[in-house]
């Protein structure tokens, strides 16, 4: 399994692709999570053949992660894609995606490529994926998802302070990447990631690598300068790719 940063960015980046990763599996089978306004000019800036992506997963639909679907699907209308496109997301937040479909071909109605709209549910298979979601503590309900692909474990944790149910997917994973906005210590009460709990959780699973994104801009550096004393812990970057089999982080695009 190998991930493609797209972005890293938190809703209002002045420098960063809004927050959003492609898997991809070792049959090239591939999944975009998350498509905010700016993470559809990522994509196209690797040159992707329009049928790539399999499935879209919204770990829920603040703008910052959705914002971007009318503008992908009215491009890979443009181009004539024909493949299938399965879209999973929460079944109380899909009318806002079957907004934007309708947008990106508006005021025609027919796309070239038929779409499928599933809700997200706590567990399911997808080919050869074992997937499981949790909810994370965020101002809508925000889903982490857990995917065991090639014998290896994804965590990705969506918006959102880590809850006991996200911690135990996040466990025993090959690579976890957590939103972390903050890097003073936040309410236990409140609606995002920071530094402090994000580093205590690192330790107390034990984790191989936690990638920490959904960074504010201005906590970036101070994040980034404690993590090279971390070796288990790293602040991700637009453009970083993970080869599941190697663990290692290299700036080439896939
Ligand atoms: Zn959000």
């Amino acid at each position: 399994m190998k991930i493609d940063v797209l972005g890293c960015g938190s809703a209002f980046s002045l420098n960063h692709t809004t927050s959003a990763i492609r898997i991809i599996d070792n049959q090239q089978s591939q999944w975009l999570i998350d498509c905010g306004p700016t993470v559809p000019r990522a994509l196209w800036q690797r040159n992707l053949d329009i049928n790539t992506i399999d499935v879209i997963f919204f770990t829920h639909i603040h703008p910052d992660h959705c914002a971007g679907l009318a503008v992908l699907l009215n491009q890979w209308k443009s181009f004539g894609r024909v493949k299938p496109l399965q879209i999973y997301c929460q079944a109380e937040q899909q009318a806002m995606l079957v907004n934007q479909i309708a947008l990106a071909n508006w005021p025609h109605t027919e796309l070239t490529f038929p779409i499928e709209i599933l809700a997200s549910q706590p567990a399911w298979q997808w080919r050869g994926w074992q997937i499981h979601t949790a909810f994370a503590q965020h101002e809508i309900p925000s889903q982490a998802i857990r995917i065991e692909a090639d014998n290896h474990v994804l965590f990705y944790s969506g918006d959102g302070r880590p809850t006991d149910a996200t911690q135990a997917l996040m466990a025993g994973c090959t690579l976890a990447f957590q939103e972390c906005a903050s890097w003073p210590p936040l309410a236990a009460d409140a609606s995002h990631g920071d530094y402090p709990a994000c580093l205590a959780l690192c330790e107390k699973l034990a984790l191989n690598l936690m990638v920490l994104y959904h960074s504010q801009d201005a906590f970036r550096p101070a994040i980034s300068s404690d993590c090279a004393t971390h070796p288990h812990v790293m602040l991700s970057e637009d453009g970083l790719t993970f080869d599941l089999e190697a663990l290692s982080p290299t700036l080439a695009v896939l």
